[in-house]
């Protein structure tokens, strides 16, 4: 088959490589029908998170038809059309009994070394790294599911893929940054990055009953959606953010900000981050706390601190001091998708929401590696790629 390859920094192929088979009798394997390029592919994309090997098949967001099953998957058959969550789940471990799936105990098959980076084990992941199970991902024309009966979730005929595919990631991603800020409807909320993410979480605050939301980023495209949606908006480069954001909410500060940019922050002209871009080089410091800094800073006293935004491993330079003293509550994770998509697919049934808003660009798989740099670029403003396998 066909499929999205990793070969190294700024190097993805799309290359012929061996059908998936049932390894285990609680797979199943599905036929890829659509599959998109997230945000977290470029830091992969970047070489920014450890444990990735050359040839592994990456993508994460991914839904298809289920084309084969082992004999101890109870509950899909041949012909169901399912999207896929990009945490594996065993549903019978501690953790993925309270709902915590991306902290599935089971379904990691490089636990051990898991528990040496992290204290404790993380789920297994579609293609994104060997930490978390150096499963092969689903940019591509087939997929083999692990723990087949936990890890899927069954979506209704007569909805476009479009609609739904967002469902096993950045829909529930941008959901539970929202959720986690616990939003009253006083409240204002600052968003940090307009990418699918952002865009998301934009769309789930409202939803959720914020009186204000706020968009920051650099990229005008990004920016207007997120406009349309009827949030305020700031660009980064042509204003002081801590500026704008204490004069929207009468010098008080946001209540809630949510981080959607994660690792890879820009700041072009601050201090703190040309440190962070120096540190990073050097493996110093593997994350550029830009963002984190700023949201510390400028939150309200009391206010929470969502960040869905991904970030690896060591972090330099932040005001713990300054967040101990204001009170703030930081809520953090990989998302727990399952946790949230019934609720969602449910919205997405009765119109509440169309997450298909965010896509710009629709490609064939062998278009794939072209569309990474696109998507990296921001070129022909671009914001989110699905592609069709
Ligand atoms: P993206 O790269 O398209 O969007 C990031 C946006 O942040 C860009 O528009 C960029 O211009 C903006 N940005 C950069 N520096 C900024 C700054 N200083 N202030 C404000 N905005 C800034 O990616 P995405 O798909 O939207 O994903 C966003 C983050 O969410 C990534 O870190 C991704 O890995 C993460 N993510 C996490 C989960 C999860 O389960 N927690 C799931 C999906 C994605
Ligand atoms: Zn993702």
């Amino acid at each position: 088959m066909k499929a999205l390859v990793w070969h190294g920094k700024q190097d993805i192929r799309c290359d012929n490589v061996p059908d998936p088979e049932i390894e285990d009798q609680k797979d199943a394997i599905i036929k890829v029908t659509s599959c998109a390029i997230c945000g977290s592919d470029l830091h992969l994309f970047h070489n920014m998170i450890p444990a990735m090997k050359p040839g592994d098949v990456v993508g994460h967001e991914m839904m298809g038809e289920v084309v084969e099953v082992g004999s101890e998957v109870s509950k899909l058959k041949k012909g169901d059309r399912i999207v896929v969550p990009f945490t594996i789940n065993c549903d019978e471990c501690d953790q993925c009994r309270r709902g915590n799936y991306s902290l599935c105990e089971r379904s990691n098959r490089n636990g051990e070394l898991a528990d040496k980076v992290f204290g404790h084990r993380t789920a297994g992941l579609f293609g994104y790294t060997h930490l978390t199970g150096g499963y092969q991902g689903g940019q591509a024309e087939y997929l083999r599911v692990p723990f087949a009966d936990g890890t899927h979730i069954k979506v209704p005929d007569g909805i476009s893929d479009e609609q739904l595919l967002f469902l096993g990631d950045i829909f529930p991603t941008g959901w539970q940054a929202a959720v986690q800020c616990d939003i009253q409807r006083t409240d204002t909320v600052a968003i940090w990055g307009a990418g699918p993410v952002g865009q998301m979480a934009i769309r789930s605050a409202i939803i959720l009953g914020a009186k204000q939301v706020v968009a920051i980023d650099r990229l005008g495209d990004r920016l207007s959606m997120a406009a349309a949606a009827g949030a305020e908006t700031i660009n980064f480069e042509d204003e002081s953010v801590i500026d704008r954001l204490n004069d929207l909410t009468g010098g008080r500060g946001p209540d809630k900000c949510i981080d959607a940019v994660g690792m890879e922050a820009h700041a072009s002209s601050h201090m703190d981050s040309m440190m962070d871009r120096v540190k990073q080089a050097t493996m110093m410091a593997n994350d550029r706390a830009h963002v984190l800094r700023e949201m510390i800073y400028v939150c309200r006293g009391g206010g929470v601190l969502s960040i869905p935004g991904v970030y690896a491993g060591l972090m330099d330079k932040v005001p713990f001091g300054m967040a101990m003293n204001k009170g703030l509550t930081f809520r953090m994770g990989q998302t727990h998708v399952r946790r949230w998509t019934d609720d969602l697919t449910r919205r997405i049934e009765e119109g509440q929401i169309d997450p298909s808003f965010v896509i710009t660009h629709t490609a064939t798989l062998e278009e794939g590696p072209g569309m990474y740099r696109v998507f990296e670029q921001k070129q022909d403003s671009c914001i989110k790629v699905i592609l069709k396998p």
